[in-house]
């Protein structure tokens, strides 16, 4: 379901453009606009859950689906060494845009003390 008010549910219909790099029945994919590391890609599932709380039983596929492009999306930008996968969650988590959603953050050695 879409909400009609969230920015990444209109960048997933393409009302708001994104430098999308994958997209699948559940997933979608794109360049974040204030990269923190050479490569810093949001996955987003197609459906609007506001934030990791509000995962459960009928839309956690939506979830693996994200986990499923993470390791397609790492391989097709040559992230062979590594990086990062973060999620923020709510305000104390510094969570700005309320669609779940996870970082893929590398393309360089990062640092050790983030977690
Ligand atoms: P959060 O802080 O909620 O975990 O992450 C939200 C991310 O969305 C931030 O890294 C921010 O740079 C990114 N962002 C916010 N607005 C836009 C936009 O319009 N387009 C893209 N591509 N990224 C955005
Ligand atoms: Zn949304």
């Amino acid at each position: 379901m879409r909400d009609n008010d969230c920015l990444f549910c209109k960048i997933i219909a393409g009302d708001i453009p994104s430098a999308k790099v994958y997209e699948d029945e559940y997933v979608f994919a794109f360049r974040d606009i204030n990269p923190q590391a050479p490569v810093h890609i949001l996955v987003v599932p197609k459906e609007h859950i506001r934030c990791a709380d509000d995962i459960n039983g009928e839309n956690s596929a939506y979830v693996a689906h994200c986990f499923e492009a993470i390791a397609k999306i790492a391989k097709a930008e040559g992230l062979k060494d590594g990086y990062r996968v973060v999620n923020n969650c709510g305000e104390y988590g510094g969570q700005t845009v309320m669609h779940l959603h996870f970082h893929i953050i590398g393309g360089t050695k990062l640092s050790e003390k983030i977690i």
